[in-house]
């Protein structure tokens, strides 16, 4: 049996199975990713600020793609808006930066950094085994 839980997007009430969002915002989600998806496609050079313009979807959305891996884009200065959630550097995707990605395996191994690992890595497993079983229902 699934939690009760508020939908982090929307604020409804909602039965939490595997999945962090509301039924209806997960549909609301990939539609607004497939646009983005579709308008990169044309438009590969294309800014943040010019997806979230002519996309009508917001920032902090592209941003997770961004950092999920799903879309590679930078902001027109060039930057791509994340920061090494460790040391705060500009990183391109993911969490960390490869200088503290490979610190934090290392203390894997002693154990010392596994708390901060396992808040990430569970969530973001989860949200693309969903996505990728949901894509491939569509197809
Ligand atoms: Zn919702
Ligand atoms: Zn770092």
């Amino acid at each position: 049996m699934g939690d009760l839980r508020n939908c982090p997007e929307c604020g409804k009430v909602f039965v939490k199975i595997n999945k962090n969002l509301c039924p209806d915002c997960i549909d609301k989600e990939e539609v607004a990713f497939e646009n983005v998806r579709k308008y990169l496609k044309d438009n590969p050079n294309a800014s943040v600020e010019e997806i979230v313009e002519i996309t009508g979807v917001e920032e902090k959305k592209v941003l997770r793609w961004m950092r999920e891996g799903r879309v590679d884009v930078s902001f027109s200065d060039g930057s791509s808006g994340l920061t090494c959630k460790s040391c705060g550097t500009s990183i391109r995707t993911g969490n960390f930066c490869s200088n503290c990605a490979k610190t934090l395996s290392a203390q894997m191994k002693g154990a010392a950094g596994q708390k901060i690992i396992r808040q990430e890595e569970p969530e973001k497993e989860k949200r693309r085994g969903m996505y990728t079983a949901d894509r491939m229902r569509d197809d």
